[in-house]
C-alpha cells in the first residue's frame, strides 16, 4: 500500500485520541471502537487507493461520526417491540398472547430469586415441578393429572412417544393436517416412533372405518382439532364420546389435541366455539393436549391433562426432561391459570381475551380519532380513511371466523401501475420507524387493523419519523 494514502487517512492512534471519538469510548468500551474505527478503514481503503475517494474529506469527526451510528445500530436489541396492526390477534410470528400484569410480576419474581421449583417446602424435600400448577389446571379441567412442556408440539411427541412407541397410531385422513412451519402429524408421529394408520377419507370418516385398523398391533386412536381449514359439505366425523367409547371397548387409549383449545366457553364473550378442555376429557379422551399462548392467553407451554397413569408413564420418558418448561413459564402460567377462577373479571385481566373482545365500535372511534393526524404526515399523495375490517383470532383458531374490527384504511393516489411499489415503500416505512409498525397489504391499500393498538401515545408519538419515499 502506497504511504501517501496511508498518511491521507487517518490513524488509528490518532483517532482514538481524538475528542470526537472520546464519547464512543466511554460508551461501547475502548475494544468495540477501535474494532469499528479498524473495520471502517479498511472498509475505506480501496477507494482512497483507487482515487474513488477523497480522503481529505474524510476526517476524524466523519469517521467518529459513522462509527458511531454503526455501533448504534450494533447495541441496539435484535429483539424488538412492535405494534402488532396485522388484524390476527394471536400472530405466532409476532410472539402469540400477551401476559397480563399478573403474569409478568410473577416472571420478574421468578427471574430475580431462588424458588420452589422442584422443592417440596412442607416436607423439605426434592419436589416435581408440575407440582405447583397441577392443582389449579386439575381445577380448570376435570383432568386427573397433568404435567407441562415446552410447547404443544413437544405436548403431541412425548404423548404420542410414551404411549405408542413400536405400535399403530389409529387416526382419520381428515386429521392430518401441518401446522405452520414443519410441524405435520404424520412426521411428528414418525419421529415419535409411532407407526401411522389412517383410516377413512379427507372428508368422511366412520365408526367402522377406526374399528376395522384395530388389531394386535394397535397403541393408540389419535384426534386432531383440523385447526388451521375446515372441511365444509358432505362430511362425517366420529363425536368424541363414541370414539372413546371405540377406543376403551378394545382397551386403547384416545389422545385428543386440541391445538389452542380453551380452559372456558368462549362464546359467553360472543366469540366463536372452540372446544373446551374439560368437554374433551368429560367426553373420554384420555389424554388432552392444548398450547398456553393461543387462546389460553399465557406463555408458550404446552398442556397435557388426562388419566392419572398416563400421565405417570408420559412423565417417566426420558424425552420429558428435554422438553420441559423453564421457572419463568411456569410462574407466567400459574398466574395466568390463576385468572381464571374468576371468569367474570377474566375479559378486563387477560389481555388476549380483552383484545379479542374489543367492540367494533371503539376501534372504530379510534380509527376516527387517529385517522387526520396519519393523513397530514402522509400527505396528498395517499388517501387515508378510517373504515370496517375484519381480522381474526390466529394461531389456527377459528381460520373461517372473522372479527368485526376497524382499520386506518391507506390507499396510493397514484396510477395503477405503480400502486404495487407505493404500497411496499410505506409498509417499509412503517417497519422502519422505533417501534416498528406491521399493517396488512390487500385490494391496493395498506391496512392498519387498529383492534391491538393499546399504546396510542407511543404510536402517534412516532408519526412524525415517518420517512415514505414518493
Ligand atoms: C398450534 C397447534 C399445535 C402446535 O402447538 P404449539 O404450541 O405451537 O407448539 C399442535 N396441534 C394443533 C392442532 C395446533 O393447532
Amino acid at each position: 500500500m502506497s504511504s501517501s494514502v496511508a498518511l491521507r487517512l487517518p490513524s488509528i492512534d490518532g483517532l482514538l485520541r481524538h475528542p470526537a471519538c472520546a464519547p464512543l469510548a466511554e460508551r461501547y468500551g475502548r475494544d468495540s471502537l477501535l474494532t469499528g474505527l479498524r473495520q471502517l478503514l479498511d472498509e475505506l481503503r480501496p477507494g482512497v487507493l483507487s482515487g474513488q475517494l477523497a480522503a481529505v474529506e474524510i476526517g476524524a469527526e466523519v469517521l467518529a461520526g459513522r462509527v458511531g451510528e454503526r455501533l448504534a445500530q450494533q447495541q441496539r436489541s435484535h429483539v424488538r417491540r412492535v405494534f402488532n396492526l396485522t388484524g390476527t390477534v394471536l400472530h405466532t410470528n409476532l410472539g402469540r398472547a400477551l401476559l397480563p400484569e399478573e403474569a409478568i410480576d410473577a416472571v420478574q419474581m421468578a427471574a430475580r430469586y431462588p424458588l420452589n421449583l422442584e422443592f417440596d417446602l412442607a416436607s423439605g424435600k426434592r419436589g416435581d415441578r408440575d407440582d405447583l400448577i397441577e392443582g389449579l389446571i386439575r381445577e380448570l379441567t376435570g383432568a386427573e393429572a397433568v404435567t407441562v412442556v415446552n410447547n404443544n408440539a413437544a405436548a403431541v411427541l412425548l404423548t404420542l412417544n410414551s404411549l405408542g412407541a413400536r405400535k399403530e397410531g389409529i387416526i382419520s385422513r381428515g386429521e392430518l393436517i401441518e401446522i405452520g412451519g414443519a410441524f405435520r402429524i404424520p412426521d411428528i408421529m414418525a419421529r415419535a416412533g409411532v407407526r401411522l394408520h389412517e383410516v377413512g377419507t379427507t372428508n368422511r370418516t366412520h365408526a367402522r372405518d377406526y374399528e376395522a385398523a384395530i388389531s394386535p398391533r394397535s397403541g393408540l386412536i389419535m384426534r386432531v382439532h383440523a385447526s388451521n381449514y375446515c372441511i365444509e359439505g358432505f362430511t362425517a366425523r366420529v363425536p368424541t364420546a363414541e370414539l372413546a367409547e371405540l377406543a376403551h371397548r378394545n382397551g386403547l387409549p384416545l389422545l385428543e389435541d386440541l391445538g389452542s383449545g380453551s380452559l372456558l366457553d368462549l362464546t359467553r364473550w360472543g366469540l366463536p366455539a372452540e372446544p373446551t378442555v374439560r368437554q374433551a376429557l368429560l367426553d373420554g379422551a384420555d389424554i388432552v393436549t392444548f398450547s398456553g399462548d393461543k387462546l389460553l392467553g399465557g406463555p408458550q407451554a404446552g398442556l397435557i391433562v388426562g388419566r392419572k397413569e398416563l400421565i405417570a408413564k408420559i412423565k417417566k420418558n426420558p424425552l420429558k426432561r428435554a422438553l420441559r418448561v423453564d421457572k419463568l413459564t411456569l410462574a407466567a402460567l400459574e398466574a395466568v391459570l390463576g385468572l381464571y377462577r374468576d371468569p367474570d373479571r377474566l375479559a378486563e385481566r387477560l389481555p388476549s381475551l380483552r383484545l379479542l373482545t374489543r367492540p367494533q365500535a371503539d376501534i372504530f372511534a379510534q380509527a376516527s380519532r387517529l385517522q387526520p393526524a396519519l393523513a397530514e404526515v402522509l400527505g396528498s399523495l395517499w388517501q387515508v380513511s378510517a373504515v370496517e375490517a375484519l381480522g381474526m383470532i390466529g394461531s389456527g383458531s377459528q381460520p373461517v371466523a372473522r372479527l368485526p374490527s376497524a382499520a386506518l384504511c391507506m390507499r396510493p393516489q397514484v396510477s395503477k401501475r405503480l400502486r404495487g411499489r407505493c404500497l411496499l415503500n410505506l409498509e417499509a416505512a412503517l417497519r422502519a420507524l422505533p417501534i416498528p409498525v406491521l399493517g396488512r397489504i390487500d385490494d391496493d391499500a395498506l391496512w392498519l387493523d387498529l383492534r391491538q393498538l393499546d399504546d396510542e401515545p407511543a404510536w402517534l408519538g412516532q408519526l412524525p419519523h415517518l420517512q415514505v419515499e414518493p
